[in-house]
């Protein structure tokens, strides 16, 4: 589909959140009013992942303008896995175009799940889009350097740059994965015969699981995201990491494909741009306002977090964050 749609300067749709204090109380009562929920089961399809704790759980929330409310376990590590996938698309649209990305990978749903081979197979080679996997390890083959160590040295500098801080990857998650990841492998191979990976598959694949291994807690995913709702500068260090263009068209991209197969029911009741993964982190973009994180390992059949996903609908409603609700304003005619 093309619009044709006029370079032309866009106003964009902020408001305000409550005051601070008020911000604060609202993610207490949510953090208190799942605390003891207990849905949902820990990913165990990668062996290091299975021993997550599923009584850990965090809530996050950082504003735009800086101010971090945090509450539980928010400075608990754990591997940012599917959730590294919208900041490495985000690297490189900053890099190439989004344009460039759009061409090889695609933007739209696949309506199957996050490793599915049929959905390459059905849609001739076309990975769809970057949230799953074929299509973020077509991402991952995309980002700038001219070797493996190259491209992995520019994707961790950029989501410590979204951080604010140097992450660094969990090697026993690094290795577990590794061991066990021959689907994604096959994926990266089908896709290279498919002309959608012109370098070595497997060191994609090598790349791709580093990524998927770098270690954060709550508190960093509410700052990559409050960097994304903050037309791409980091709130707590000011730092510019990507472009305002850079974070809506990521921020379009996670709206209809962030929540695997629940991405449209997402959208619907919680009305934010979000991405979540499964060592159980969610991050959801209020655009101008700032960015929820929850931890919290037990996953939905989907492999979204189950208490990650109540607490975020909650103060969606609570903050004023879904993107489409509107109240009546009076005219000035
Ligand atoms: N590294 C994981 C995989 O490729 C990421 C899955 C996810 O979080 O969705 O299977």
């Amino acid at each position: 589909m093309h619009l044709d749609i006029p370079d032309i300067k866009q106003e964009v749709s902020t408001g305000s959140l409550p005051s601070r204090g008020r911000v604060d109380e609202l993610v207490t009562a949510a953090y208190t009013r799942y605390r003891n929920h207990t849905a949902g089961a820990v990913a165990d399809y990668i062996p290091a992942l299975a021993d997550a704790d599923p009584n850990l759980f965090g809530v996050c929330v950082v504003e735009s303008a800086g101010a971090t409310h945090a509450v539980g376990d928010t400075d608990t590590l754990f591997s940012i896995q599917s959730i590294s996938k919208a900041f490495v698309y985000a690297l490189v649209c900053e890099a190439f175009g989004h344009e460039a990305v759009h061409k090889r990978v695609g933007v739209n749903n696949t309506g199957l799940p996050f490793n599915s081979v049929m959905a390459i197979e059905l849609n001739h080679g076309h990975p769809m889009n970057p949230m799953v996997n074929a299509g973020a390890l077509a991402t991952t083959a995309l980002t700038p350097g001219c070797t493996f160590d190259e491209k992995w040295e520019g994707i961790r500098a950029t989501l410590s740059d979204f951080a604010g801080r140097e992450l660094v990857v969990d090697d026993e998650v690094y290795r577990s994965e590794s061991e066990t990841n021959m689907r994604n492998k096959a994926l990266a191979r089908l896709l290279q015969s498919y002309g959608r990976i012109d370098i070595d598959p497997l060191g994609v694949v090598d790349i791709y699981t580093r990524q998927c291994s770098l270690l954060v807690t709550a508190r960093d995913l509410a700052v990559m995201g409050a960097t994304l709702a903050d037309a791409g500068v980091n709130p707590l260090t000011g730092e510019r990491v990507v472009s305002a263009r850079v974070c809506r068209d990521t921020l379009a991209v996670l709206a209809s494909t962030g929540m695997y197969e629940g991405s449209g029911d997402w959208l619907f009741e919680i009305g934010l741009p979000a991405k979540s993964g499964v060592s159980g982190g969610i991050v959801a973009v209020a655009p101008g306002k700032g960015a929820v994180a929850t931890f919290s390992p037990p996953l939905d059949s989907a492999g979204n977090s189950e208490r990650g996903q109540r607490v975020i609908a909650r103060l969606s409603r609570a903050l004023g964050l879904n993107l489409f609700a509107s109240s009546v304003q009076v005219a000035t005619r």
